[in-house]
């Protein structure tokens, strides 16, 4: 079956950040889709005449069109935590995070929760993103089953956290690592379902568990790995005194077989040089989460360190929800523009847009499948509107023909508003407006 979208599109043939060919801009542009995915991208003069007259086309003559946005670092189990007061990272992990945590233990419950967040994600214009469970197996279960059913594309995994975490939340080496097994047999792969191994963070974990979710990605070496490191001061100093074997945080990962081209690590903002550049070395990813580093009070990422010519490590971008205090990657990229800012730097919007689409597409190994406009990529599509509230329509009044002004207005003003249309393998999403 084929349809079409038509509008302003936008997409981006590499980082503008380090080339200068990076944007495409087509004014008055057609995707054209066939089976769910991108058949053919161009000028509407060019692809209109190919279409067979019944191809239903979508139009948005004033809205920018661009690949469905993707989040590198997300909890799913977090949805009652986000915008709990006055603590930093692990006291709020405690009284706030755990507890919300634990009520995945009612497998009910835990569908009920997949469900509105995929649907929030989709209403945010996110059509991919890279899932912490809770500890429970079944929690998994139940968001890929529900992303399964809307047809997107999800990354995830169970936590595994066998320390240092309330009973109702702890499980042991052991079966952490069959539960994840069984979890990958499962989803890895079906469809578009990705598997993250998903060791907590160094704290929450034994060396024993360590050493499994270790042997988990050398039996599964496609497997995404997903974890947190070096948030917070206070982070750091138990870590070093868990691991006192270690010569720093990241090692504690190192040792373990953890860092890799797959391996995803939220936030990264206390890195030594000599961390950096094992991260580089590794080609590992850094998820740089600034609603949440700025909330919890962990730190400014430091952006122009991390990503330095000699050695550049892998940096995507993403919310951290419940930690992160928006489910909108717009809202993210307002708050990274500002951390760049404190540490004397300029987030640009196409270099912005490029990380919550291409780059955070290739951050987890999908650029092949997601993050661009182009034939073979799947149909994930987001359709936004500069001009969503009185606000934004005034200071759009002053933007004439200025793709990068517009983007930018819609990072730094831009939230779910914004989002006209979210399509999934080429179908409109119906979003929940209540
Ligand atoms: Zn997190």
């Amino acid at each position: 079956m084929q349809r079409a979208v038509r509008g302003r599109l936008v997409s981006f043939a590499g980082d503008p950040a380090a080339t200068t060919d990076a944007v495409r801009y087509w004014p008055d542009g057609i995707v054209a889709i066939e089976s769910g995915r991108i058949a053919a991208v161009g000028d509407a003069s060019a692809i209109g005449p190919t279409l067979s007259p019944q191809t239903p086309v979508d139009h948005y003559p004033d809205h920018l069109v661009l690949p469905g946005l993707i989040d590198t670092h997300i909890h799913y189990v977090q949805i009652e935590a986000i915008a709990s007061f006055g603590l930093q990272l692990l006291d709020w992990l405690k009284n706030y995070a755990f507890v919300a945590e634990q009520k995945y233990a009612d497998p009910a419950f835990a569908t009920r929760q997949a469900r509105f967040f995929l649907d929030e994600l989709l209403r945010n214009g996110t059509t991919t993103a890279l899932v912490y469970c809770s500890v429970h197996p079944h929690s998994a279960d139940a968001l890929f089953t529900q992303a399964e059913r809307r047809g997107m594309g999800v990354a995830a995994g169970k936590v595994m956290m066998d320390r240092n975490v309330p009973d109702g939340l702890r499980d042991d080496a052991e079966s952490s690592y069959a539960d994840s097994k069984a979890l990958i047999a499962r989803w890895h792969k079906r469809g578009r379902a990705r598997y993250a191994i998903t060791p907590r963070f160094a704290i929450t974990s034994t060396p024993a568990q360590l050493e499994a979710a270790g042997t988990l990605l050398r039996e599964h070496p496609d497997c995404l790995v997903q974890t947190h490191l070096s948030e917070n001061l206070a982070e750091i100093e138990t870590t070093r005194r868990l691991f006192p074997q270690a010569s720093s945080y990241t090692d504690v990962y190192h040792r373990f077989g953890l860092l890799g081209p797959t391996t995803v690590l939220g936030h990264c903002i206390h890195l030594s040089e000599d961390e950096m550049a094992l991260l580089a070395q590794t080609r590992s990813v850094a998820a740089f989460c600034p609603t949440s580093n700025l909330f919890l009070g962990s730190g400014l990422f430091d952006h122009a360190a991390m990503t330095k010519q000699e050695r550049p490590v892998r940096v995507g971008l993403a919310t951290d929800v419940g930690g992160g205090t928006s489910y909108s990657m717009l809202r993210t990229a307002d708050a990274a523009y500002k951390v760049f800012q404190l540490r004397g730097n300029k987030l640009s919007a196409y270099q912005a847009f490029h990380m919550m689409t291409r780059g955070n597409a290739e951050a987890l190994g999908l650029a092949q499948e997601i993050g661009s406009l182009e034939p073979g990529r799947y149909a994930d599509l987001v359709v936004l509107d500069a001009r969503a509230t009185p606000a934004m329509r005034a200071r759009m009044a002053a933007v004439h023909d200025r793709l990068d002004e517009e983007l930018f207005v819609l990072m730094i003003m831009g939230d779910d508003r914004s989002v006209k249309a979210t399509y999934v393998q080429g179908e409109r999403v119906t979003l929940a407006h209540s």
